[in-house]
């Protein structure tokens, strides 16, 4: 996957004021123009959409290209507006702690074709692995931080919405090994007779080498 850089133009009005920002995590949209692409969107931004109150970091195309519009680092004007008392207090804070995500989808339903989706889980992995996000926690619809029902289908469908982010997360969060799963279970990693035996200070007798290898056969 390739990401294209089609930075905005810095200013307010472009929808890039510039505004320095720590990323807690991820927000995804859907751009609600159905047929419409990635650079159609990010153009739309640059001519200062909203009066320049309208920008993601980037924005996921039709066929599957993605730009970039804003560097992470730097505030984008994607998820300040709250569509529900409960998310008032959120909504002023979601632009500092997000990146945000748009997402170009073929017809109004708003869902996401095949390689469109393809390239939203590479490229959201992508951000929560170099970041270093639980996608678990810090994946979330524009829904989840401000009510608003963005991206359509996936309020919608929650079943939809998780299955998308399952697949973010098998792409992020590694399955432990088996050997630490069982040294867990086992108690292995606890203090006792057997980190003593690992750590050189002790010689196991037979008997307890026997007992482990049971324990060891239980658990697996
Ligand atoms: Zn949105």
């Amino acid at each position: 996957m390739t990401i294209t850089d089609r930075l905005l133009t810095p200013g307010a009005a472009h929808g890039r004021p510039g505004t320095a920002i720590k990323p807690v995590g991820v927000v995804i949209h859907y751009v609600g123009n159905p047929g419409s692409s990635a650079e159609a969107n990010r153009n739309y931004f640059e001519a200062g959409a909203a009066g320049g109150r309208a920008s993601a970091h980037y924005i996921v195309g039709l066929k599957g290209e993605i730009l970039r519009c804003i560097p992470e680092t730097e505030l984008a004007n994607h998820a300040g507006k709250s569509y529900g008392a409960q998310w008032d207090a959120m909504a002023k804070t979601n632009n500092h702690r997000y990146i945000g995500v748009e997402t170009c989808h073929p017809d109004a339903t708003g869902k996401f074709s095949d390689i469109t989706m393809e390239s939203l889980i590479w490229l959201v992995s992508d951000i929560c692995v170099r970041r270093g996000f639980d996608p678990r926690a810090a994946v979330l619809r524009h829904y989840d931080v401000s009510g608003k029902s963005c991206p359509l289908y996936y309020v919608k469908n929650p079943a939809a919405w998780t299955a998308l982010k399952d697949k973010i997360i098998a792409r992020v969060v590694k399955p432990k090994p088996l050997v630490e799963l069982v040294a867990e279970k086992i108690g292995l990693n606890s203090p006792g007779l057997w980190q003593d035996v690992i750590d050189g200070k002790r010689i196991a007798t037979a008997d307890q080498v026997r007992s482990l290898f049971e324990k060891i056969a239980a658990a697996i």
